[in-house]
C-alpha cells in the first residue's frame, strides 16, 4: 500500500493511499492467489480520529480477475489488512470502537458517545451496527430443567428453559411447544456429552 497524500483540514483529515500494481492477491472464492487487474476504482473508509479531527481515507483498490476457471467468482476486489473490508465504511479499528459503544449504550445514548468521540452516526446507524453483532456461542448446558410460570392469574400459562449448573435463565419463551423444543434440544445435547447425564433435571408433571 502506498500513501499517496495526507491533507490536514480544520475538521477533517484526508488520506489518499493505493495499493500496488502486480501483487497477487488470494481469491476470496476459491483461495487462488491473482495479479490480473480488471480495473481500479477508489473507496471511502473512516478511521479513528487523529487529534480530534475525523479521519476519511481514499483507497485505490484494484478488482482482479480470478484465474481458476471453474471459481464461480469472475473477478474479486483485494481488500487491506487493518483498512478495508468488504461491505463495510469503517476501518476495522473504527467498526470496533462503534460495535463496542453499540453494545454499551444501543441507540441514542451510543451516537451522543460516538459523536463526542468525531464520529457521526445517527441512533438508527448505531442500532443498525448493533444487530449486526454475531452472537457469541452460548455454552451448551450439561444441566437443564424446565419450569411453568402463570401471568395474570392463570391467563397465560408458559413454560422456561433453565440451565440449572450455570445457574441462569437459557431463555425465557411463554410459548408451551416452542420451550418443550428448546429443552429438548438441550437434553439431547447434555446427553450426547455424556457427562453425568443423570443430573438432567426433568420436568414436572
Ligand atoms: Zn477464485
Amino acid at each position: 500500500m502506498l500513501i499517496e497524500k495526507v491533507e490536514l483540514g480544520e475538521s477533517l483529515v484526508r488520506i489518499t493511499v493505493r495499493t500496488a500494481a502486480g501483487v497477487a492477491v488470494r481469491c476470496p472464492g476459491c483461495g487462488q492467489s491473482s495479479g490480473w487487474e480488471h480495473s481500479r476504482y477508489v473507496r471511502q473508509v473512516a478511521d479513528e480520529a487523529i487529534g480530534g479531527r475525523p479521519v476519511r481515507i481514499s483507497v485505490s483498490v484494484r478488482r482482479l480477475y480470478c484465474e481458476n476457471a471453474v471459481c464461480p467468482r469472475k473477478t474479486f476486489v483485494e481488500q487491506i489488512d487493518g483498512l478495508t473490508e468488504r461491505y463495510q465504511r469503517r476501518t476495522p479499528a473504527l467498526r470496533r470502537i462503534v460495535e463496542a459503544v453499540a453494545v454499551a449504550l444501543a441507540g441514542s445514548a451510543g451516537a451522543r458517545l460516538l459523536a463526542t468521540l468525531h464520529h457521526t452516526l445517527s441512533s438508527v446507524s448505531v442500532l443498525s451496527r448493533l444487530m449486526r453483532i454475531p452472537l457469541p456461542n452460548r455454552p451448551i448446558p450439561k444441566v437443564v430443567g424446565i419450569d411453568e410460570f402463570a401471568l395474570l392469574r392463570g391467563r397465560y400459562v408458559g413454560w422456561q428453559v433453565i440451565c440449572r449448573h450455570l445457574n441462569v435463565w437459557d431463555c425465557g419463551i411463554p410459548a408451551g411447544r416452542r420451550a418443550r423444543a428448546c429443552w429438548a434440544e438441550h437434553r439431547k445435547r447434555a446427553q450426547a456429552l455424556q457427562e453425568r447425564p443423570s443430573q438432567v433435571v426433568w420436568p414436572r408433571q
